[in-house]
This record gives structure tokens, sequence and C-alpha cells, in this order.
């Protein structure tokens, strides 16, 4: 373990921290420099001093010699010991070396490439469960909102270490390979690549042909009000809990809100999608008025499309905790149904409301989909017909 010279700090300090680094430091006192030898860019005739303490240091960027630009004191760190002190690499996340960390992938909000890979950072432990394993499809903007994107299928190019492929059978025989990931680094490699957006397939990459998830789209018109957003939700839950199935919700980052219902790997994508059709249709029967099981945008007047295509082979609808590539970086974010009540818009998130989400928690409103062992039957489907 050695030492290194990280430059001075004169700011920040008032009358009564002065004096109490004053008393801390005097019996610290050494003659020399503790690094050997006088460091460039440090002062002669400087008082050095043991190294025992640590303080924390506010600043802009690092010099290229390695010194603090802009350094203002913070404080003193008593529970953290010299010996824990690491140099944080500001390029590397989760062990992905960043390039061109700094540009700026969301304009209106300042948001980096670096801001984006620390958000996934911080969201995995949450996000990983229900996006790890799975064949993803990509929002790429490699520019940052606002500029060229393309939506991914397959993986071209080289695979980042973190990144694997599974190859999927597609129309005819032909297999093309899709992008799988199973940690941080893999979220954070596919930042790396210019991924805004994480969709999922709803099934697991070890058995694409065995679905685990089904959801349902509300997407409203233009016209509609939150309020009967909300309400679609409650119906849609209602109908489901009927035939005996749980479901989850999140926002989508954009107009509409997503409801999710994990199955047992027991049913085939026919028997999967033939229920989400049921399910979408039964609520249109019983309130023509409001909802439309059709995709039909000219049919949609005024309605909200309970969309339940996401539930066919191929499908998919944008991740849990997933940033979007719209201005204003909203997130889909996983909400309980208590706080559904609340809950003011589709795109009431955002990557910087996050970290202050989760710490004001004191559990994940998704934790209970993971031990779900709820099963899909064909009765459940009949009886949404009848
Ligand atoms: P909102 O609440 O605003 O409707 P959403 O996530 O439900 O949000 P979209 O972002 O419009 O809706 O749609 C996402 C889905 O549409 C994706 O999961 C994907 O299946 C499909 N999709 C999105 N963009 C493309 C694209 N460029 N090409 C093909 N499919 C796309
Ligand atoms: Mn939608």
């Amino acid at each position: 373990m050695s030492l290194r010279y990280a430059g001075r700090v004169g700011t920040g300090m008032n009358d009564a921290l002065l004096a109490s680094l004053r008393k801390r430091l005097t019996p610290l006192v050494r003659p020399a420099t503790p690094l050997g030898r006088q460091p460039s860019g440090s002062r002669e005739g400087a008082h050095w001093v043991e190294p025992r303490l640590v303080v924390e240091v506010a600043f802009t960027e690092w010099t290229r010699d390695g010194i603090l630009r802009h350094p203002t004191l913070v404080g003193l760190r008593e529970a953290k010991t010299p010996r824990e002190v690491r140099r944080e690499d500001p390029m590397n996340v989760a062990g992905v070396v960043l390039t061109n960390a700094d540009r700026v992938l969301y304009p209106e909000q300042g948001l980096t490439k670096r801001d984006l890979a620390r958000y996934y950072e911080v969201v995995a432990p949450l996000m990983l469960p229900h996006v790890a394993d799975r064949p993803l499809s990509l929002v790429r903007c490699p520019a940052g909102t606002g500029k060229a994107c393309f939506f991914q299928k397959h993986w071209g190019g080289r695979l980042p270490e973190a990144v694997d492929t599974v190859a999927i059978r597609e129309r005819g025989s032909q297999t093309k390979p899709y992008t799988v990931i199973r940690d941080a680094a893999g979220l954070v490699s596919l930042v790396q690549h210019g991924v805004l957006e994480f969709h999922l397939w709803g099934a697991r990459a070890d058995n694409v042909e065995a679905p685990d998830r089904m959801v349902f789209d509300l997407d409203p018109a233009p016209v509609v009000s939150w309020e009967r957003v909300r309400a679609g939700a409650r119906a849609l839950r209602a109908l489901l809990e009927d035939v005996g199935l749980e479901s989850w919700i999140k926002t989508t980052g954009g107009k509409g809100i997503h409801v999710v219902v994990p199955i047992a790997r027991r049913s085939t994508w026919e028997e999967v999608s033939g229920f989400a059709r049921a399910l979408a249709e039964r609520m249109a029967r019983e309130a023509p008025g409001e909802y439309l099981a059709r995709a039909s945008k000219a049919a949609r007047k005024g309605k909200i499309f309970v969309d339940w295509l996401r539930n066919t082979r191929g499908a998919t609808a944008v991740a849990p905790w997933s940033s979007r590539a719209r201005p204003t970086a909203p997130v889909s974010a996983p909400i309980a149904w208590e706080e559904l009540d609340r809950l003011t818009s589709g795109d009431q998130f955002h990557v910087a409301d996050v970290p202050a989400l989760i710490s004001r928690r004191t559990r994940d409103p998704w934790r209970g989909m993971l031990a779900s062992k709820q099963r899909l039957t064909r009765s459940m489907t009949a009886r949404l017909e009848a």
C-alpha cells in the first residue's frame, strides 16, 4: 500500500472546523513528508503529518498529473481508515471500462454515459432478477437522445466480455443471435455500447419456447385522462384476480402502465397469447367505451388499448428499471399496487429520482413476484371467454 499526493485544499473550512483540525493534526506532526520525497506541486515549507486521518473533499475533476481540481473540504471521515481509501477510477463502472464517459446522452438533464452507467450499477440488484438470462432487444442511441436511435433485436459485431447471445429460431428455420446478460457488468457494457433501453422477452434464454411472464400494456389514446388509465390497471388486476392470478405493476416511463403476471413455465406461447387476448377482449366487452383489444390506431378514439400482443412469441416489453430514450430520462419503475393512487403519470420517475426512490422504500415492491409459483391453465382462458 502506498500514499499518493493528491493536492491541497484551502476552502470549505469554517472557524470551528479549522480549530478542530488543528487539534487533531498537531499531535501527528512529523518533520518530513511521509511520501518519500517532496511531491511536485506541494508547497515549500508545508507542515507534514502522519497519515492517520481521512477527509472527504469535493472536486470537479482530476488533473492530468493526478491532482484534484477545485477541491473543497467537506469534512473529516472518522469512520474510514487510510488503508480503506482507494483512488476511484472514473472510467470504470462495475468493472467495465467506459470510453467517452463524459459524453452527454441526455442533454436536457445533463446526464453523461458515466451517470447512466452508475444508475444501472445502483439498480442492478433490483433489476437483474427480472432481466438476467433473458433474450433482450435494445434501443441504441450512440450519440444520446435526440440523435439517431435504432431498435436492435440481433447482436452484431464483437461481443463484450460481459455479454452473451442466445440463438433463437425465427421465421423459417433461420436462427438469430439475441443479446443476453447475467450481471451488472452486462448492463454497463451495453450502456458503453450506446444502449438507452432494455426490452425483454417473456421467456428465459435456456428455453425460449416456455414463457414465464405476461405483460399487459395499457396504451391510452391522447385524450384519455390519467385517472382512467389507473382505473384500467385496477380493472385488469381484478379480472386477473378473478381467475386466480396475482399481478404486479410498473410505469412504462412513457404514457402508460404495464401489468406483469409471472407464470410457471408450463404453457406454450399459443396458450399464453390466447389467454392474454381473451383477457383484453373481456375488458373491451365489459366496458366498450373504455377499452379496446385491437391495435388499430383509428379505432382507438378516446379509449385505452389493452395491448395483449406483447404476449406473442418474439414480442418484447421494456424492462423494469430500464431508462427510456426520451428527453427527460424517464425510467420504467416498478411500484406497489398501493402506490397506484398516488401515481401521477407513466413518466413520473426518472434516472435522477431513482436512488432516492429506492432508499425511501423499505422493500422491493416486486420481490414477491420472484417467489410466485402460479400457473396459467386453460380453464382460466375459458372463464374469460364465457
Ligand atoms: P408507452 O407507455 O409510452 O406506450 P411502452 O414501453 O409501452 O411505453 P413503446 O416504447 O412505444 O411503448 O413500445 C415499446 C415496444 O415496442 C418494445 O418493447 C418493442 O417491442 C416495440 N418497439 C419499440 N420500438 C421499436 C422499433 N423501433 N421497432 C420495432 N419494435 C419496436
Ligand atoms: Mn405502451
